[in-house]
């Protein structure tokens, strides 16, 4: 491969190393444990599709209490690097109009994001976990970008994100990137 081909490879630049995350993710389980730990019935874990799901996997094992784990895709992204305003949520295959497969009435939800930008899809997602009157929604995000016009919030942030587009550890660019374990830029 010529030199000059080789200089358009996208190049990795990590910003957080897996051992960060590793550390991190850890820390966060036990912050949750504690906070949950008189819960009476299993906390019902959300994860926000497709980002959160490594994050979520290796989160969950830090969570010290009986746990119901969902998933509720969102997009608002598509292929773009920009939010597009829209957010869409899909609905549990195979349990109509529901996004869990118990209503969380009187139960405790912690809903899990990969990471929060616009807060749009927060916002959203917790709007649809209200309307079933739950003892408590709490948002669990691994980056927070802090924009200060966010429209939702989260209890416990692993990093502040920096304001750059990251890949990797569950976060994309176009479907690919999601399988490296650690989070960085991708720069040609
Ligand atoms: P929000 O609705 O808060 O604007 O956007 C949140 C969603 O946008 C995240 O769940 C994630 O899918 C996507 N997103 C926001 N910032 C980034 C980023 O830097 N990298 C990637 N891959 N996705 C992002
Ligand atoms: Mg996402």
């Amino acid at each position: 491969m010529s030199v000059a081909t080789h200089r358009h490879l996208p190049v990795f630049k990590t910003r957080f190393s897996t051992r960060m995350i590793e550390e991190r993710v850890r820390a966060l389980g036990r912050e949750v444990t504690t906070h949950y730990r008189r819960c009476e019935e299993p906390l019902i874990v959300v994860g926000i599709l497709t980002g959160s799901f490594v994050f979520l996997a290796d989160l969950v094992r830090h969570i010290h209490v009986p746990v119901q784990v969902e998933f509720m895709g969102a997009s608002s992204y598509g292929n773009e690097t920009t939010s597009s305003g829209d957010v869409s949520i899909t609905r549990l295959r195979g349990f109509p109009g529901r996004w869990a497969r118990t209503n969380a009435t009187g139960r405790h939800v912690l809903v899990v994001e990969d990471i929060l930008d616009t807060g749009r899809t927060l916002q959203e997602i917790q709007r649809l976990i209200e309307k079933e009157d739950p003892s408590s929604v709490e948002v669990c995000t691994l980056l927070n970008k802090h924009r200060e016009d966010a429209l939702a919030e989260a209890k416990w942030v692993g990093f502040r994100a920096p304001d750059e587009f990251l890949v990797g550890y569950g976060l994309d660019h176009a479907g690919q990137y999601r399988n490296l374990p650690s989070i960085g830029v991708i720069s040609t």
